[in-house]
């Protein structure tokens, strides 16, 4: 009988589906990194989300180790190199929390437009700030989404249903692979000069690092808001900044910084943010999916 070591939390019903399926399953999800290189020659698969790191040592050591199944959409966490080397499969789940993501931009751009963590904190401080709070409508505003994949097609329904005008800026994605989606495809500067919503929903890597920096900032209209659901690094904190500084920027929902965890910075202070700490994917019903998606995997590749 195959077995799978499950070392970062997965939905307990993924567990029991893939056990049901004849799978063994051991869940240890407090392993060091030297207990997991002692412990891995004993499993077919590893499923793992974004905290156990699957070291090039990890691989090595995985002698009966035929499949490495990951929770989400990066695969920043495990080594791909070493794992080709030894001839590992890598399978993960790129679609099962993109509903999750999308909402939790719209969430963050709800709240940019009516001071929604404000307006709880004053309340918290035993207040009433009825004058202070006017906010702005989504509606008939215009949003562009820059990176139009599985994320941002899922913000751009939502969008639309919002009655808002939506434009995508994306290279790799032509207006007929968009069929109906009623979203215009435009280049970078036309949506930084036109969007009074900027959302961002692509990888962050050399092509994509601080994509939005100073002189992205300055073509944008005065007092656009940006949410950053997708990676750190993708906008330049210090440029952000000083765009919020100045007014450019009249607020910003961030769900990802350059460096994670962050315990105070810069924006914790600002007064015109809306922050969270990088749960874009965290909903019980988007690890559900992903633990369901996977043991439906490991059991096609393992039974
Ligand atoms: P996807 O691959 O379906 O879509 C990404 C899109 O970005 C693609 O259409 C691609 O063409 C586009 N793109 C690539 N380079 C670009 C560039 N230079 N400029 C503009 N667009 C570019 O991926 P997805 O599932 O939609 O996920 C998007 C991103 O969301 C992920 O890469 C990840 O960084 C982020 N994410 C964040 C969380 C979170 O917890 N906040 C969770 C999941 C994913």
């Amino acid at each position: 009988m195959a077995r799978v070591l499950v070392s970062d939390p997965v939905a307990k019903e993924a567990v029991e589906k893939m056990q049901k399926g004849g799978l063994t399953v051991d869940v240890k999800t407090d392993m060091t990194p030297d207990e997991l290189v002692a412990a891995i020659g004993d499993y077919d698969a590893i499923v793992v989300r974004s905290a156990t790191k699957v070291t090039k040592e990890v691989i090595e050591a995985g002698k009966n180790l035929k499949v490495i199944a990951r929770g989400g959409v990066g695969l920043d966490n495990i080594d791909l190199n070493a794992a080709k080397a030894e001839g590992k499969t890598v399978i993960n789940t790129p679609a099962a929390s993109s509903v999750s993501v999308a909402e939790l931009a719209m969430a963050h751009m709800l709240a940019i437009s009516r001071f929604i963590p404000q307006a709880s904190a004053t309340m918290a401080a035993g207040k009433w700030d009825k004058k202070k709070f006017k906010g702005v409508e989504l509606f008939e505003k215009r949003l562009g989404i820059i990176g139009i994949g599985r994320i941002g097609q899922e913000v751009a329904k939502r969008a639309l249903a919002f009655e808002m005008t939506v434009i995508a800026y994306d290279p790799y994605v032509t207006q007929n692979m968009l069929g109906d989606l009623q979203v215009k495809i435009v280049t970078l500067d036309e949506l930084l000069q036109q969007s009074d919503y900027i959302t961002l929903h692509m990888p962050h890597n050399d092509e994509t690092h601080y994509l939005l920096a100073e002189a992205e900032f300055a073509k944008m209209k005065d007092g656009v808001r940006i949410v950053n659901c997708a990676r750190g690094g993708i906008v330049k904190e210090a440029a952000l900044l000083e765009a919020m500084g100045s007014g450019k920027v009249a607020f910003a929902g961030i769900d990802v910084f350059e460096s994670e965890p962050v315990k105070g910075n810069e924006f914790t202070s600002l007064p015109n943010v809306s922050l969270t700490p990088h749960i874009g994917a965290s909903t019980s019903d988007g690890q559900f999916r992903v633990g369901m998606e996977l043991a439906e995997k490991l059991l096609e590749l393992l039974t």
